[in-house]
Order: structure tokens, then C-alpha cells, then sequence
């Protein structure tokens, strides 16, 4: 999932906005000006209005929800680092896993419970209206809508939260994470056929072709995804007790941050084929990361005057790990970030570097290549 379009920040949380979602909003819009809000009472140019104020309001109530499972989560000492809105919903970026099965349930439970609280909360107040006035319209939709939120996303399969929920339970029972990981994919995968099973019964028997394509596309997304959650769990299980030390890259030399970018490119990056480099200062200090990419990043034309220090990564925004850590946690890192590698440091120096092409060589040569001290920092 790529990172759409940045809208702004709440309570410290980038918003963004996937552009899959501009889909959803032009289809809510149109459905509900055409059904839901077609048997009222009012002119044409109202219900179109409304419409799309209605769907704007499905937008706030998906945001409601992801922002409460980020609070959650934050609350818990969890980074959340954005909220991304897509065709489906929401994705928060929540960088580890929670810490306990209560946890895990808590924040699992918080995005279905506040969409819950909601849609009971505005169907209420939209019953308790008698004459048929925009407000009572609009209260009674986003009731139905938010308890189908509630509903849909307590569905058991991935990347459903109630595939998470369940998980919780199950890892409250089996006191291992893993296995209670791989036994709610299990439940997924069934659930997803049994979707697209739905999705093929609406086709055919109900003739709602919409209907049908809608559930079978969301089966398939629950089967991929629950796959998904199943083959990191295994390799997580495999990781569990490797440190990343075991499997990070060397760093081919560093890089100091006051020369220009056309040296460092001539000098360096070409000079040593590296696609990665430390940068730091005559005491060893860890100042920040500069990579091919960043050097692309930027006019070739004012490579002659700007220094590296302009281009890099610095280093309090860095994503680190340390080289004790299980490796299986620097994968979770790399999996839920949308960063190609890891910066391993170890008091304030950088050892190495993790990223998923080294965690995969790793795991092909059966866990026994320990350090690779490949001059570039190989696939990085
Ligand atoms: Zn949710």
C-alpha cells in the first residue's frame, strides 16, 4: 500500500489519503444519491448536496475508527506513525505488535467499538427526529453506516481487526503469538472462500451483480491477506531467535557529511558500487544515512554545491535496530514501514544494515550465512 496523499496531522498522526479512495468516495456518492437518499422528499440539487456531505461523513467515521485504534495503541507506548485512507477503509501504520492478548484485543476492539458507539449513538438521535428533515436523513445513514463498519471489520479474517480479535483470544489460550497467528489465518482463509462462495451466490441466485463482485473482491482480499499473515507468522517463528546481527549487511566504508554530492557520487557511490552509506563525523558519531536514492532525489545540477549532509537521512530519522534484537522483530519493522532497510546501531555507531532481500538470503540458505560482509551492502 503506497502512501497517497499527505491531507494533515491529528493528535500527532500523519493523515493521508490513498488515491483508490477517490473511487469510494465518487461510488458512495453516487449510491447514495441514487437509493439511499432518492426516496426523500427533496429537490435533486439537495440530494446530491447531502450525498456528498453523507460521504464525507463516511470519511470522518473510517477516520474516527483507525484514530482509535492508533490512541489505543499509543496509549500502550506503540508508534503510530500514519493513517492511510484506501478503497476498503483505513490502514493505520502501527510499528510493533501489541504486547499482551488483552492488548492486542484492546486495540483490535477500539476502531469496531467506536464505530459501534457511533452508529448506535446517531441512529438514536435520528429515530428520535419524526419529521423527515435532512438532519433526521443524515443522522439515520450514518448510523447505519458506522454499525456496518463495526460489523464488517469484526468479520474474522485478515485484515480485518476481528481476525485480530480472535487471534487475541487464541493467543489468551495458547500463550504463544504465533501459532495463535497462524490458527486466525487458518480462519481467514476459510472465511475468505466462504465470501467468495457468497459473492457467487448473489451472481447467480440473487442477481446482484454489484452485491456479488463487491463480496467476492473482499473474500479474495481476506484469502491473500490471510496468507499473507500466515507466511510472515511462519517466518517470524523462524526469526524468533536470530539476532540481527546474524543477518545484516556490513557497512563498505562511511561517508563524512560536509563533501559535496558530486564527490560523494564519484568518490563513493560509484567508486565502491555502494547503494547505502553511514554518515558520520571524525569521531565516529552516527550523523545519518545517505543513499542512492536520496542522491536521485536531487538536481544533478547543484550536485557541484550541495553537501551530503543536505540529502541524507538524518539520524533521529532513522529506523534503527539494535544488533541483539530478534530479527524477526526488525522484519515486522521493515513489513509495516514502507522503508527498504533497517540502520543497525549500536552505541550511537552503525554496524550494519538489515533489508529484506538479506532477511530472504538468510532464510534460503537454511539460517546459516551468518554476516554478510558484502562490500555494498548487497540489495540494498
Ligand atoms: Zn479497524
Amino acid at each position: 500500500m503506497g502512501r497517497g496523499f499527505r491531507i494533515g496531522r491529528l493528535f500527532g498522526i500523519e493523515i493521508a489519503i490513498h488515491p483508490s479512495w477517490l473511487v469510494i468516495f465518487a461510488l458512495v456518492t453516487w449510491s447514495v444519491a441514487t437509493s439511499w437518499f432518492n426516496v426523500e422528499p427533496w429537490s435533486t440539487t439537495t440530494i446530491w448536496v447531502v450525498s456528498v456531505a453523507a460521504a464525507l461523513l463516511l470519511f470522518v467515521s473510517v477516520l474516527i475508527h483507525e484514530l482509535a485504534h492508533s490512541l489505543v495503541a499509543r496509549a500502550q507506548g506503540i508508534p503510530v506513525r500514519s493513517i492511510t485512507l484506501f478503497l476498503l477503509g483505513g490502514v493505520s501504520t502501527i510499528e510493533s505488535e501489541a504486547t499482551s492478548p488483552g492488548r492486542e484485543a484492546l486495540m483490535a476492539g477500539a476502531g469496531p467499538a467506536s464505530s459501534l458507539a457511533i452508529g448506535i449513538a446517531c441512529a438514536l438521535a435520528g429515530l428520535a427526529v419524526h419529521t423527515p428533515t435532512i438532519a433526521r436523513g443524515m443522522l439515520i445513514y450514518l448510523g447505519y453506516i458506522n454499525l456496518l463498519l463495526a460489523v464488517f471489520n469484526m468479520l474474522p479474517g485478515f485484515p480485518l481487526d476481528g481476525s485480530r480479535v480472535l487471534r487475541a483470544i487464541l493467543w489468551a489460550i495458547t500463550h504463544d503469538f504465533l501459532k495463535a497467528t497462524r490458527w486466525a489465518a487458518r480462519t481467514g482463509h476459510v472465511f475468505g472462500y466462504l465470501l467468495i462462495v457468497a459473492g457467487v451466490f448473489f451472481v447467480f441466485r440473487q442477481r446482484d451483480l454489484i452485491g456479488g463482485v463487491w463480496f467476492g473482491f473482499i473474500g479474495f482480499m481476506v484469502v491473500q491477506s490471510s496468507q499473507a499473515a500466515y507466511q510472515q507468522s511462519r517466518t517470524e517463528s523462524r526469526l524468533a531467535h536470530v539476532p540481527v546481527r546474524d543477518l545484516m549487511s556490513l557497512p563498505a566504508t562511511w561517508i563524512p557529511g560536509d563533501i559535496t554530492l558530486r564527490k560523494a557520487a564519484n568518490d563513493y557511490f560509484l567508486a565502491l558500487k555502494a547503494h547505502c552509506l553511514p554518515v558520520q563525523d571524525d569521531y565516529g558519531n552516527l550523523e545519518g544515512l545517505i543513499c542512492l536514492s536520496d542522491l536521485q532525489r536531487t538536481d544533478q545540477r547543484s550536485w557541484g554545491v550541495d553537501q551530503v549532509q543536505d540529502a541524507m537521512t538524518a539520524v533521529d530519522r532513522l529506523h534503527t535496530v539494535a544488533p541483539d534484537e530478534p530479527a524477526a522483530a526488525a522484519l515486522h519493522r521493515l513489513a509495516t514501514t514502507d522503508i527498504d532497510q533497517l540502520a543497525v546501531v549500536q552505541d550511537g555507531r552503525l554496524v550494519g544494515f538489515v533489508d529484506r532481500a538479506g532477511v530472504l538470503a538468510y532464510l534460503q540458505a537454511g539460517g546459516r550465512t551468518g554476516g554478510r560482509a558484502t562490500p555494498s551492502g548487497a540489495g540494498l
